[in-house]
């Protein structure tokens, strides 16, 4: 016997309310029932059926992501449109069957649900590494690459790069790149913070105009901010054309925690000569030997900043730049605004860099890092470690 979708009441099959929609047959109690449907229902039918078929998730991913780590804020929207939600004990629960049509996930205001949402806007996503032979880079080398094409036609005046610290080994100093010879030196990834704003700011004071900055997005939004802030520098800012070149980054470490964690192992940090993070390990090339140690070890001695911190893909940036991904010895790049487009092309069209369009699986790679960052802050673990 059919059941009125509304009332949930056992009708008679040759009831006179019925109507067929999607190529189903619907049956009501009465009239009131079947308007109700023709109001609200068919809509709601409508939108499951657009949910694309990766969306549509179940109930219990929800429970997962948002309802038991605790970052439900129980505005009602998936009780709202799906009967077999209530609230209960103050949480959504689920009271009746689940046929896994993905809205509930989809429209609740917590979770992230598009590729911008985890990357931010995105024109063109590359796999691609250096073309010219002496340029290596932690990656790909394709940031030194692009900045040497920039710097090599005049397009800049300089770049602000981070280059390793002649007294203390591994330590992160930011500087004015305005050859080529210096753009190698600074090539390769410091996992400090580096002060990137101060030598952006000497750059513009000595008449410095067209300036192409690297960072990581805290180092990029500090330039995004100055750009706009009427309570910053901008009377500096507004002198000088910036492209923002963004650095993938889930975390950094204070300086000394890196040299106390490297020398309990018996290494010491001028015998380094690459470090590198990857699939949750910190590896570290000596001359003799490859070195390898889980991340988690390196725990106590991460930035407090980055334990707050949700950009993992440098999104206000021009153009962002990874190594998760796409596979070892390339970079992952993500090609935002026009300038950054532009000038990125024009480095591939000029033979600077080699490099083609990142595969679906690839992009996959950089949204799983992108979403661990965002929902970091909903982890109760880390909030109890802070
Ligand atoms: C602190 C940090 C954390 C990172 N974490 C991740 C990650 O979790 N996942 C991921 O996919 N990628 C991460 N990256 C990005 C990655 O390491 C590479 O920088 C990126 O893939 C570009 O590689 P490349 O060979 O094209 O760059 P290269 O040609 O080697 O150029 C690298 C550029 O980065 C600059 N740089 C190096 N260290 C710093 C620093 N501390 N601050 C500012 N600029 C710096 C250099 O001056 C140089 O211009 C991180 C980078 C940094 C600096
Ligand atoms: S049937 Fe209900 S609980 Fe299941 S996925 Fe759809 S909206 Fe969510
Ligand atoms: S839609 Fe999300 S935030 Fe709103 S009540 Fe449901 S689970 Fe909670
Ligand atoms: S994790 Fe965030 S705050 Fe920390 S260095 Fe990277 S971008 Fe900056």
């Amino acid at each position: 016997m059919p059941i009125d979708p509304i009332c949930k009441k056992i009708v008679p099959e040759d009831t006179p309310c019925n109507t067929e929609y999607g190529g189903k047959k619907y049956h009501f109690c009465s009239d009131w029932c079947q308007v109700k449907f023709e109001h609200l229902e068919k809509s709601v039918i409508r939108m499951k059926r657009s949910i694309p078929a990766k969306e549509r998730i179940a109930f219990g991913k929800l429970r997962k992501d948002i309802i038991k780590p605790g970052i439900c804020t129980l505005c009602g929207a998936c009780s709202a449109t799906c009967d077999s939600i209530t609230i209960k004990n103050d949480q959504p629960t689920l009271i009746d069957k689940c046929t896994a049509c993905g809205v509930c996930y989809n429209q609740c205001p917590r979770t992230i649900t598009t590729e911008e949402g985890l990357v931010g806007k995105m024109r063109n996503a590359y796999r691609a590494r250096s073309a010219l032979p002496n340029i290596k880079g932690q990656d790909g080398g394709v940031v030194t690459a692009m900045l040497s094409y920039a710097l090599d036609e005049g397009l800049i005046d300089c770049a602000i790069v981070t280059t390793r610290s002649e007294e203390e080994p591994w330590k992160p100093v930011p500087m004015i790149a305005r050859t080529c010879d210096e753009l190698l030196d600074s090539s390769g990834s410091m996992y400090s913070h580096s002060m990137t704003m101060s030598a952006l700011m000497s750059a513009i004071k000595q008449g410095l105009r067209s300036i192409a900055f690297v960072g990581p997005s805290c180092n990029i939004d500090a330039v995004t901010k100055m750009q706009k802030s009427p309570y910053g520098f901008l009377n500096l800012f507004m002198r000088a054309n910036i492209v923002k070149m963004g650095l993938f980054c889930m975390d950094t470490f204070y300086y000394e925690g890196i040299k106390e964690f490297v020398e309990s192992k018996n290494i010491r940090l001028e015998d380094i000569e690459s470090m590198k993070i990857r699939k949750g390990q910190f590896e570290f090339h000596t001359p003799e030997e490859l070195k390898v140690y889980p991340l988690h070890e390196l725990d106590m001695y991460r930035s407090s900043s980055c334990k707050f911190c949700t950009d993992m893909a440098a999104e206000s940036a021009d153009i962002s730049f990874g190594g998760v991904g796409t596979p070892q010895g390339w970079t992952t790049v993500i090609a935002r605004s026009g300038l950054g487009y532009e000038l990125y092309n024009e480095a591939v069209d000029n033979g600077y860099i080699d490099s083609h369009l990142l595969e679906e699986k690839e992009m996959k790679g950089a949204l799983n890092l992108a979403k661990m960052k965002k929902i970091q802050m909903y982890s109760l673990n880390r909030r109890q470690n802070i």
